[in-house]
């Protein structure tokens, strides 16, 4: 089985149970193929842990794909493979269900879909590998050395994804890799499942190291969560589409208050400290909008062609607005006083000041300047309602998914890697591709330009911002052109 041929070897199970699905299908991002030295193979793509026989029979497979939700076409190495599984013939993992003790930690903020995720891991170790060694660990990273575990069968976690929140409870900061690791050891957990943001995926990457420099063989595998659909190569992440319609509740308050009284501003805060994606995506959907403000595209107040020339306008000609800002945007306009506190939560991110609050003072305070009107704002902040809310069904399938994935590729022994849908496809992706940068919106794409359309708001782009950004997505990765685009562009 080890031989480098390249037709690929079967998958065989040593534990009690077989692997029992008929056919199961999974794309890899695989290193390599150098089948004489298995020892935790390192490369571009992805690491496993030594001696996984099937391994060595990938054949990496270069690829470019575009990333249909966010316009963002990205490269990856993926390959799929459809694996028949004979019920006659054992099938082979790398782990002996007897010999799994794996854990699963939550950190950073709530999103929807946690619990699920949570569920998925625990029923798919049992269910699908007989593996009955599954701890929680409480309270997120620091949760390794400061607190005890908790035991999580199927009973336990059964109803937990009608939950919003996450059972195992979560924080930021506390990420002491040697300690985390020698729990790690000192406890005989040789999986550990990690689900949280772009600060977490960091965490499980260094952690990943350490474990590799201390040659453990431990498998250390990421469930992306981000509410923000911040991170890269991933196609979106869980919760997301769950806070969008979330979001649609707040967006309608928003609009019911603002027409309901005589020039209603309805403001509507929405989650995004550097990624716009929930706020572009609530106003395509909802269509109440007449101005959507996020962090990628700056927006100026005062003068010809601002957002408060905009705001008269509108109250003029509809006698109401509805504006949503991401909680990212215009923070370079907030004043100088404010910013030089420069603030950091207990993971290091930068404290960002209430855009809300700000713009709200800001609005109010021209209108009683300009003495041409009267004007009735409603501010709604429903960041924590959105974030507590149990995941909508399309989500719940999708963290399902994802926990599937991660448990099959920590079950084959791969390791280092963060478990996501690229391409509609599921994917290993290694963890340095996860977090060497964010996903943030592009403003010249097309997806932004129908949000332009679809408002009718002032793009508060001059020509020479567009020819920047254009510079900036050209060298950083290539865009490919929308099919309808083209189509429409050949007649
Ligand atoms: P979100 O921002 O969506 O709420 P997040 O995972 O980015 O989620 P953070 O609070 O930034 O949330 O980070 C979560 C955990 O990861 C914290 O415990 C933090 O200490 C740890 N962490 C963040 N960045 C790093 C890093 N660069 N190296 C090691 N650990 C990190
Ligand atoms: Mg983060």
């Amino acid at each position: 089985e080890a031989s480098s041929s390249r037709k690929f070897s079967s998958l065989t199970f040593i534990g009690s149970r077989p692997f029992r699905p008929s056919s199961y299908s999974t794309t890899f991002a695989m290193a390599s193929n150098d089948v004489s030295k298995p020892k935790i193979i390192t490369g571009d793509f992805g690491y496993v842990l030594e001696d996984v026989p099937h391994f060595t029979d990938y054949i990496p497979d270069l690829s470019t794909y575009s990333n249909p939700l966010q316009d963002n076409p990205a490269f990856c190495v993926v390959k799929q493979y459809f694996v028949h599984v004979d019920d006659s013939v054992p099938q082979k993992v790398y782990f002996d269900s007897d010999e799994v003790h794996a854990c699963i930690v939550t950190c950073g903020g709530l999103c929807p879909g946690l619990n699920t995720v949570i569920r998925e891991i625990v029923y798919s170790l049992y269910h699908m590998y007989g593996v009955t060694t599954v701890l929680g660990i409480d309270g997120g990273y620091r949760g390794f050395y400061a607190r005890n575990t908790i035991a999580l069968t199927p009973k336990v976690v059964n109803d937990i994804h009608k939950r919003g929140g996450t059972i195992l409870g979560t924080s930021r900061g506390g990420h002491d890799t040697s300690k985390i690791v020698d729990s790690i050891q000192d406890r005989g957990i040789n999986q550990v499942y990690i689900i949280g943001g772009d600060g977490t995926q960091k965490g499980a990457s260094v952690i990943f190291e350490e474990i590799r420099r201390r040659g453990l063989k431990v498998v250390v595998a990421g469930i992306p969560k981000t509410i923000d659909n911040d991170i890269p190569v991933i196609d979106k992440s869980f919760g997301f589409d769950t806070a969008v319609e979330e979001a649609q509740r707040a967006i309608n308050a928003a609009h019911v208050e603002a027409e309901s009284v005589e020039n209603g501003i309805g403001l509507v805060k929405l989650m995004g400290r550097y990624s716009g994606f929930i706020a572009m995506y609530a106003t395509l959907a909802s269509r109440d909008v007449d101005c959507c403000l996020i962090p990628e595209s700056p927006f100026y107040l005062d003068g010809k062609g601002g957002l408060f020339e905009y705001i008269e306008k509108q109250l003029k000609e509809n006698g109401h607005m509805v504006i949503v800002i991401a909680e990212g945007a215009g923070q370079e306009l907030l004043s100088e006083s404010m910013q030089s506190r420069n603030q950091q939560d207990a993971s290091g991110n930068k404290l960002l000041q209430d855009v809300g609050l700000w713009i709200s003072q800001g609005i109010k305070d021209y209108f009683s300047r300009q003495k041409t009107m009267a004007i009735n704002l409603k501010y709604i902040d429903p960041t924590y309602m959105i974030r507590a809310v149990p995941s909508n069904a399309s989500d719940n399938v999708y963290s399902t998914l994802l926990a599937q994935s991660a448990v099959h590729g920590a079950m084959a022994g791969y390791t280092g890697f963060t478990s996501g849908l690229v391409n509609g496809r599921q994917t290993y992706i290694p963890f340095y591709r996860i977090i060497e940068k964010q996903n943030k919106v592009v403003i010249t794409d097309r997806m932004w330009a129908r949000l332009l359309s679809s408002t009718n708001q002032p793009s508060f782009m001059s020509d020479k911002d567009v020819i920047e950004d254009k510079t900036e997505c050209i060298s950083g990765e290539k865009k490919e052109e929308d099919p309808a685009t083209q189509f429409l562009d050949n007649g």
